[in-house]
């Protein structure tokens, strides 16, 4: 309709159609302006500290992007800002999320997140997506997702770390969650595609593991390795509603008797297999109380606290691990040396085991000279 045709000028006209109320805007008219000039302001220490303690979900985001940063001055900025909030974190529910792309994740995470947050929860979502290490654009973050949630002021979402190696972003992801712990955030969801290795990532960092899936799909056909299913503590069947529920419920039934056939887990915990709908929201609250009971499972036999010691220790590893391989291969001249050396390798000119020995040779000596 043009609007010739919606505001005609014959008033006693039944098509006439007055003007309405114009619509106000969605968003703070100001809030360019007002993000724009607190980005200005650098921040202090202290205003890191205290506004990530306050729950300042704008300086917890720019805390965020300073551990994501490949620039050392802030890194080291970001290491001093997760000291600082260590003694404050670790009391929050680690959930992780996976499933194929398609399953209904981001839909899952808005029923269960807006749950849970009119439940008194305060929830922080972060996401692992295995493609960036490609940079070939994420599976996770080109959508927009969660619209609720992004506006919901007791969530907090944060896209995916969008650069480094799986075990760089894991890392990033693991400090982060220390942050928006210390923020007052008591439920963490780690949201990752179920591809392939980031879900073993995601469950060196989380106490709850949720595999979500399909009922008309095999398992070959969501791309679900047996490996995936074994770390699950449950599988959530999603999309169970309208003509889905009845193939939804017989699917449960085999995912329960297939989760028998697995190694016990040592958590004692037996993992269980449920039905709901992310759309119609029915079964998500029972979801809630699963989780609840788990969490009050593995407080009660002391799996909680020594999972998350053991976590730590593993953490320590992995941090080294990723850092000597940042250290390495992060320099330019080596950068060609490693080219060249790789060249040699493809034309047969020298072996694998030789070419490595002369670039980790050339590394250890240059260690052994910037110590001195
Ligand atoms: P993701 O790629 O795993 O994050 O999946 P999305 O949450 O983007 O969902 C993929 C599609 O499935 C979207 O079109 C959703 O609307 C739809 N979807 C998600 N959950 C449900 C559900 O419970 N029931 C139905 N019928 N559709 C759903």
């Amino acid at each position: 309709m043009n609007s010739d045709t919606a505001h005609n000028n014959n008033q006693d006209s039944s098509l006439n159609v007055n003007q309405g109320v114009n619509q106000p805007p969605a968003t703070n008219p100001n809030a360019k302006e007002i993000i724009r000039k607190r980005k200005r302001k650098q921040l202090s220490l202290d205003d890191y500290i205290n506004g990530i303690q306050k729950g300042d979900r704008f300086i917890l985001s720019q805390a965020i992007t300073l551990i994501e940063s490949t620039n050392p001055a802030s890194r080291e900025k970001a290491q001093k800002i997760i000291e600082a909030c260590l003694p404050y974190s670790g009391k929050s529910k680690r959930i992780g999320i996976t499933g194929v792309p398609g399953v209904g994740k981001s839909t899952f995470i808005e029923a269960l997140g807006t749950y849970i947050t009119s439940h008194d929860h305060n929830l922080a979502v972060l996401a692992i997506d295995p493609t960036s290490e490609r940079s070939q654009g994420s599976i996770l973050g080109d959508k927009t997702r969660m619209e609720a949630l992004t506006t919901n002021p007791n969530a907090f979402i944060r896209p995916s770390a969008t650069a480094g190696s799986l075990g760089g972003v894991a890392n990033k992801t693991r400090e982060s969650v220390i942050l928006c712990e210390a923020a007052g955030y008591d439920t963490i969801f780690i949201e990752t595609v179920g591809v392939g290795q980031s879900e073993t990532a995601v469950q060196s960092m989380v106490d709850f593991f949720l595999l979500l899936m399909l009922a008309d799909a095999g398992d070959e056909l969501q791309g679900i390795k047996r490996g995936i299913m074994e770390m699950a503590d449950a599988i959530i069947i999603n999309k169970a509603d309208g003509n889905n529920k009845e193939i939804a419920n017989r699917a449960r039934q085999e995912y329960k008797n297939a989760l028998h056939l697995f190694p016990a887990k040592p958590s004692g915990w037996t993992p269980d297999v449920l039905t709901c709908s992310s759309k119609t929201k029915e079964g998500i609250e029972e979801i809630w109380n699963l989780t609840e009971k788990y969490f009050s499972h593995i407080c009660n036999n002391g799996f909680f606290e020594n999972n998350r010691k053991k976590q730590a220790r593993n953490w320590m590893y992995e941090n080294i691990n990723d850092n000597l391989k940042q250290n390495f291969y992060n320099n330019t001249a080596r950068k060609e040396k490693i080219k060249s050396l790789e060249n040699k390798v493809l034309n047969g000119d020298i072996s694998s085991f030789s070419a490595a020995k002369t670039l980790l040779n050339d590394y250890f000596n240059t260690q052994d000279s910037s110590a001195q």
